[in-house]
């Protein structure tokens, strides 16, 4: 008896790093997608109330979130 449970706590061990692992490689990967979002042409300027933003659908134009207003690149 005192193997078997020793062999279930390895198991629970090992599922208990595979697991630590899938959610680190995980939040790496948040972390490689914001860093691609963050790309520096779809950081936008607003020149009516000096308002920084991000937009990755526009690529001439975009509306600015706080005041409305239409910015050119
Ligand atoms: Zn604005």
């Amino acid at each position: 008896m005192i193997t078997l449970d020793f062999s279930n706590a390895i198991a629970v061990y090992i599922l208990f790093i595979v697991f630590t692992l899938m959610c680190v490689s995980a939040m790496r990967r948040k972390e490689k997608s914001k860093g691609l979002t963050l790309d520096p042409k779809y950081i936008w300027f607003c020149s009516v109330c000096t308002y920084n933003y991000i937009n990755t659908k526009e690529d001439k134009i975009s509306v600015c979130p706080r005041c409305g207003s239409y910015n050119k690149k």
